[in-house]
């Protein structure tokens, strides 16, 4: 099966304390089933500052991978969260398809 979400697309979140935003893939986790996305997810880590290699002390945000499930991939050309088809073509490779739109998202 053709990934659903794939690096550089725009997500909306489904679920979580997230949910109802969008943001941008960073990352795909195919083995975990999991993706990064800018933004979302977000954690605070505090650090410790370090003055001899310029770092500063305070709170660092990271994103952490979330479940693919609970995102849904944003069409670019109807601009909504969207399920998608998979299609081959006809030279064999696959292009995803919205369903809304039937818009190519590739
Ligand atoms: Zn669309």
């Amino acid at each position: 099966m053709a990934a659903r979400v794939k690096r550089d697309d725009r997500v909306f979140v489904l679920r979580g304390k997230d949910a109802g935003n969008q943001g941008k893939v960073l990352r795909v986790l195919p083995s975990e089933g999991k993706v990064v996305v800018e933004g979302i997810n977000l954690v605070k880590r505090h650090t410790r500052g370090n003055p001899a290699a310029g770092r500063q002390g305070g709170i660092v945000s990271k994103e952490m991978p979330m479940d693919m499930s609970k995102v849904m991939p944003v069409c670019p050309s109807c601009g909504k969260p969207t399920r998608i088809n998979v299609k081959q073509l006809d030279d064999g490779t696959k292009a995803r398809v919205c369903k809304r739109c039937q818009g190519m998202m590739n």
